[in-house]
């Protein structure tokens, strides 16, 4: 096993340790039905990308499996 040659202090831990912070993830509005939404993925409310739907809703869904 490697052993630390030095102690490290606590400037040095403190240092180190700046860095290792969560930062909050970053959302924005939905441009179709204006819920908020991860960049860069597909909307969880209304299953749009961009400017098209990808995802069917889950209403369509549930009438699919009725018939
Ligand atoms: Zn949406």
């Amino acid at each position: 096993m490697a052993v630390p040659k030095s102690k490290i202090t606590p400037s040095r831990r403190g240092m180190r340790r700046s860095h290792d912070s969560l930062a909050a993830s970053s959302y924005h509005e939905c441009p179709n039905c204006g819920e908020t939404k991860r960049p860069h993925h597909v909307c969880g409310s209304c299953g749009f990308y961009g400017d098209r739907e990808v995802v069917s809703q889950k209403v369509v869904l549930e009438t699919q499996e009725a018939e």
